[in-house]
């Protein structure tokens, strides 16, 4: 069940494999789509290494919707192939790890004058299920004025004509990226966190490895495979550039932020999809102790490395949900938590940013350079089956591999039979740790956090000091857990990427940042001046998400 080896501890040996052996395929970034090409490519039969050049899931990858949507609003773009894919794709990565991939019915409300008709909407919801071949009990539900108030009060009521709720699935993006990697890993995979790539190496002006840099030492090694894919995401063109082969379709990269405030100050009853005064759609999803609220879709040509929430973003969001939600009247200084992220989306000539498709693309450069761009973290199953296709049609087509099978390998954490089991384990934590004093919904988060490994967190947690306060214990339970199974490097891979604490609790972080980098440093073996540096580094993070210094300097 756990993942072993998949360790900090271990980084030698891993950096030691991927200098001394010879892979089949090199995939670089450790993003969704690099983790599901690692892991298609490896049960069909490849050997395969994967470098990200930071955490796992740093990049777009713990900084979207958190959704596994079909994408609503890929039907008004008229892209029936993606809402059909995608769409389908929803129940497929549900049983692929049930606990972390979770139902939510999405309530789309309908106003006056801003959305589609009353009629035009009952059809496309139809035609959404239609294409997903969603199952009868999930399928849209159309509602009258009075009903659409009654599942969510707080709506503006002047304007509400009726409304429809229809299924999704939210998630968590960081963790799934993170379960489908440590599945890859445990299959034989050699993937590794905080190792770049920098150059590619050639034969005969083909691509014949790179040469890769240990960021945490800054050693350089060579690593030889005949098949590279360049999925990095937002990054993409650095690397086509690299190949010299930067040319041709190109990324539009869009920013896009979701700000985050406790849920007593937005207490929507369940998730909602509701339409602004500029035509965009935005959502606002309630989750454990705070709602979150995005994303805006904006043109960025900032630094890529560096991408946060400004005040005007945050705004804009504001300003969305205070026009929706009258009563409710969020301002800056409601504001907990705040994430941004970047769309590497394709560019297409005279189109606006929210127009542009979200379809994926894959691009060979003249030295044989795979390279993957656009999609969406729901489709990435699918994105990596085609991307596997390629390469062993270009690379190994005189060999028999599997075809795909990833649509049967559950994920790390899933022993699950069905969503009916992950409600019964989720119950059995849950009074498994009242008896140790926790509340109800630590269980809620832990399993949905980490599915059936929580018993392992558990296990660790029962035997810490009985004097130890709770919380505190439960905190390093899942650090012990995290250090030895999930390869956490840094105080910031643990509290943003692992627990997700930094995004929907981060008054948890405040109170224990000292005591977890304490143990952190005691497992890693850190010195005084590390320690500091790590504090630092979460306390920076922490300022820009609350959008502290920004908000003090208006
Ligand atoms: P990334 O996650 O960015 O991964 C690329 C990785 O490559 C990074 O980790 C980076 O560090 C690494 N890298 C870069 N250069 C190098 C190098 N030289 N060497 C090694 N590694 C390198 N999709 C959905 O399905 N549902 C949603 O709800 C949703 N919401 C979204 C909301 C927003 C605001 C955004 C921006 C996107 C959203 N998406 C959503 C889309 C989805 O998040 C992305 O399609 C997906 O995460 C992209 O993953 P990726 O692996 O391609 O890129």
């Amino acid at each position: 069940m756990a993942s072993h080896g998949f360790s900090v501890t271990f980084r030698e040996q891993l950096l030691e494999r991927l200098r001394s052996e010879r892979f089949d395929l090199l995939v670089i970034g450790g993003g969704i789509t690099g983790a599901g090409i690692a892991l298609d490519a490896v049960s069909r039969g490849l050997k395969v290494a994967l470098v990200e050049r930071e955490d796992f899931a740093s990049g777009t990858s713990s900084r979207s919707t958190k959704l596994i949507h079909g994408g609503l609003r890929y039907l008004k773009q008229l892209e029936f192939g993606l809402v059909k894919e995608v769409g389908s794709e929803r129940a497929v990565v549900h049983n692929l790890a049930p606990h972390l991939v979770i139902p939510e019915k999405m309530l789309l409300p309908l106003s006056e004058g801003k959305s589609l008709g009353y009629l035009l909407t009952s059809f496309g919801l139809k035609l959404y299920d239609w294409l997903a071949d969603v199952k009868k009990s999930d399928q849209r539900r159309m509602l009258t004025r009075a009903q659409t108030l009654r599942y969510e009060p707080l709506l503006k009521k002047d304007f509400i004509k009726g409304g429809a709720i229809y299924a999704e699935y939210r998630t968590d993006d960081a963790r799934l990226t993170l379960e489908v990697m440590k599945t890859a890993f445990q299959r034989g995979a050699i993937c590794v966190s905080y190792v770049a790539a920098r150059d590619f190496l050639y034969e005969d002006k083909r691509v014949a490895g790179a040469r890769i840099v240990d960021e945490l030492t800054k050693r350089e090694l060579d690593l030889r495979a005949p098949a590279i894919v360049n999925a990095t995401g937002p990054w993409v063109d650095d690397l086509r550039t690299a190949d010299a082969s930067l040319s041709g379709k190109r990324l539009h990269l869009t920013k896009g932020v979701h700000i985050v405030v406790p849920r007593e100050r937005l207490p929507v009853q369940q998730a909602i999809y509701f339409d602004v005064s500029d035509g965009r759609m935005i959502f606002a999803i309630p989750r454990g102790r705070v709602s979150y609220i995005g994303t805006t879709d904006t043109n960025y040509d900032g630094d890529k490395d560096h991408v946060v929430a400004t005040v005007e973003d945050a705004e804009y969001l504001i300003r969305a949900v205070n026009d929706t939600f009258p009563s409710v009247q969020l301002s800056l200084n409601d504001v907990e938590s705040s994430w941004a992220g970047l769309r590497p989306l394709i560019h297409e000539e005279g189109k606006s940013e929210s127009e542009l498709s979200r379809k994926d693309e894959i691009f060979v450069s003249p030295s044989g350079l795979i390279s993957i761009a656009g999609g969406k973290l729901t489709g990435y199953r699918k994105m990596a089956e085609r991307v596997v296709d390629l390469v062993i049609h270009r690379h190994f087509g005189d060999q028999v591999f599997r075809e795909c099978f990833t649509n049967r390998i559950r994920l790390a954490g899933n022993t699950f039979g069905s969503y009916d089991d992950v409600v019964a384990y989720r119950d059995a934590v849950a009074r498994q740790l009242a008896g140790a004093g926790l509340e109800e919904y630590v269980a809620e988060y832990l399993v949905g956090n980490y599915g059936q490994q929580t018993d392992l967190i558990i296990r660790h947690f029962l035997q810490m000091d009985a004097a130890m306060n709770k919380d505190l214990a439960l905190i390093l339970s899942e650090l012990w857990f995290c250090f030895h199974h999930e390869m956490i490097v840094t105080l910031l891979d643990f509290f943003l990427r692992r627990t997700g604490l930094v995004n929907f609790d981060i008054m948890r972080v405040e109170r224990w940042k000292s005591e977890v980098a304490e143990e952190l440093g005691r497992y890693a073996g850190w010195s005084a001046e590390r320690k500091k540096s790590e504090i630092d580094a979460l306390d920076t993070y922490i300022a820009e998400a609350r959008l502290t210094k920004r908000i003090a300097s208006i």
